[in-house]
This record gives structure tokens, sequence and C-alpha cells, in this order.
């Protein structure tokens, strides 16, 4: 099957135009833009992104002033959108841009792809989009869509599967307008050339696809098969000090910089659960009780959540890595979607205290 169907730029073009999602990352010119918005749009959808983009965009308009806010300000705007090694890399390739760059953004895809963060993805999207580069840009649904226009039928998610997937972009690329051409095959995957759903009748590419030819297009791309999610056990404490509760700050890969509250992994009975975190913490624990539930699904795991309640000392000091935090501090402070069902929890619980005190 051919990989260059006739024309199908130009008819890509034409749907583009006319039917072109208005997001507020395009057209604005802005490569720093492009790249915020590029680096939220990994894993998420364009729904969710808009508001955070617009939040994000107000508070740090440019790299020099991400690159000069505390990470701690970074995670909290990323609060809900998940993937947190994505706004831990995106402030670090800031801060190369304001070191390295003056602040500006490298134009070229092979430089872009020197800052952290900065894949072969986004540097793709970022060069064609902002610089005018021929170069391809290839997520899951620009995958899709290639692999059903040209009929690829390799393992279209293997390393060779992605480099071909690229080269047959490339080949399909316009020398103008290379960010529009882009954007449109984004555009077409995420509202036309749907995984379990492709609306062919409705495609610009209709008459030139390989896979509609072929007649059964959702049997592409071929994708290796996804692993499940490992479920796990968390007991998960809500320690309370007079009106305050204590938080620690993840340092382990997953979740790094973000506040969660002291946690450990599998099931135990309350007296085994306060001997084992009076041990840990170095504080006394006292009046543990059970006191909810919470399930929180990432991509590689399931985590499911039994949540207590306890008390310590009123003017206990935290051990390292922790801190105790008011009612109005655990608001401010990141923590991950999967402390939701605990932060909420734990506010009511401090919301109490502060009553019963006036
Ligand atoms: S014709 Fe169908 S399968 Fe081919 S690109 Fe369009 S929507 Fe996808």
């Amino acid at each position: 099957m051919s990989a260059r169907p006739a024309g199908a730029a130009a008819l890509l073009l034409a749907w583009y135009d006319e039917r072109k999602r208005d997001l507020p990352w395009r057209d604005t010119g802005d490569p720093y833009a492009t790249w915020v918005s590029e680096i939220m749009l990994q894993q998420t959808r364009v729904e969710t992104v808009i508001p955070y983009f617009r939040r994000f965009m107000a508070d740090f308009p440019t790299a020099a002033a991400l690159a000069a806010a505390p990470e701690d300000a970074v995670l909290k705007h990323w609060e809900g959108l998940g993937y947190y090694s994505r706004a831990r890399n995106l402030h670090r390739g800031a801060k190369q841009v304001a070191a390295d760059w003056g602040g500006e953004l490298p134009r070229t895809a092979a430089q872009l792809r020197g800052i952290a963060g900065i894949g072969p993805y986004t540097a793709g999207a970022i060069a064609s989009i902002a610089f005018g580069e021929r170069a391809a840009a290839v997520d899951g649904n620009v995958t899709r869509v290639i692999s059903r226009l040209t009929g690829f039928a390799g393992e279209a998610d293997s390393a060779a599967g992605r480099a071909e997937i690229a080269r047959r972009a490339e080949e399909l690329m316009p020398p103008e307008r290379p960010g529009d051409f882009n954007q449109a095959l984004m555009d077409l995957g995420a509202t036309v050339c749907l995984p379990a759903a492709p609306d062919c009748a409705a495609c610009p590419l209709r008459t030139c696809c390989a896979a509609r030819a072929m007649g059964d297009p959702r049997a592409l791309p071929v994708l290796a098969p996804k692993k499940k999610p490992r479920p796990m056990d968390w007991d998960v404490l809500l320690l309370r000090a007079g009106d305050r509760v204590l938080l620690r700050r993840r340092t382990e890969r997953m979740l790094k910089g973000l506040w969660v509250f002291p946690m450990a992994e599998g099931r135990r009975e309350a007296l085994d659960l306060a001997a084992e975190m009076q041990e840990r913490l170095a504080l006394p624990v006292r009046n543990l009780r059970r006191a909810g539930e919470a399930r929180h699904v990432f991509t590689h795991q399931i985590w499911n959540m039994v949540i207590w309640t306890a008390e310590t000392e009123a003017g206990a000091d935290a051990p390292e890595g922790c801190r105790f935090a008011g009612a109005a501090e655990l608001e401010a402070l990141a923590l991950p979607t999967a402390m939701r069902a605990a932060r909420a929890l734990a506010g009511r619980i401090l919301e109490d205290t502060e009553n019963d005190s006036v």
C-alpha cells in the first residue's frame, strides 16, 4: 500500500482551514505558549487542559518568569493534571532556556531536543508550529491517522514503528505550513479518526485512505498490549496536632515534590499502624480511628487507600521532610489527586477543631 496517498496534505489543510478547533494556544505566535500547551496536552484531554493553560500563562507568561518561580508554585498550578514529572521538567527546561538561550526558545527541533522534558514529539511540534520547520510531531493521534492513511501494519509503538510513522508523516508534509499540517493531523485524530469509531464518511482523507480501502480502519494501528495497572493497598494517616495536620513532601520519583499524608503500603490493624507510624515519625500517635476509604487509578498503579485519623501533641515539631499545615496551608499546597478524599476529610477535621476552640 502506498505511503504517499496523493493529495492528502492539500485535503487535510483545506479541512483544517474550515474546521480547526479554536484553542487558546493556537495562532499566538508564541513558541513558549506552544511549548507549555504541548506538555500539558500529553496524556491529557484538550478540555481539561484549557483552564490550566490559561492560569499557567497568566502567572508564568514567559520562560524567564517560569524559570524564576519556586517549584511549589509550579506544582500547585499543575495540581490535578497528573503526570507531575511534566511540570518539573518544564520548570527545569525553562531554567535552561533562561540560562543558555537568553530566555528565548531555540528554533530547530534538533536544538529543542537538548532542553529538559522536550522529546521528539514536543520538539517537532514547537519547531513546526512556532518556527515553520518541516519536522514531524508524532503522538498517539498522529500515529493512528498516519497508520491508517498509509496502511502501516507494523507495530506502531515500537521504536522502529515510531521512526517509520515519523518518516511517513514527514514525507506527506508539505513544504509550506508544516505546523498547520501537524495540527491538522492532531485534530483529525482527536475528532474524526477516533480509535474505536473512525468517522470515515466525514473524513477529508476518505478518498485516499489505505485502511478505509482495506475495509476495517479499526484494525490499525497495531499496538503492543498495554500492561494492566498494579493494585496496591495503602494506609493513609491524617495525624492532627491541634489545628494542623501532618504532610510529607514526596522524594520518590512518582509524584516527586508533591505533598501527601503519611502513608504505609499494605493493610494493618489499628494498633500495628499506630506503632509503625509512631516509630517512623518519632511522634506519639493516639486515638487512631478508621475514617474512610479512597481509590485512585494511575497509569501503572491502582491505589486502594484506607484513611485513618489520629492525634499527636498540639505543639509537636514535624519530622524531617514533613510539615504540619493548618486549613489554609492545606489548600495552598500542591497535593496529588490521589489525596483528594483524604484532603477533604482533613479539611473537615481542621474546621471542626477550629469551631470547637471558638
Ligand atoms: S478515512 Fe477513516 S480511517 Fe482513514 S484517516 Fe479518515 S477517519 Fe481515519
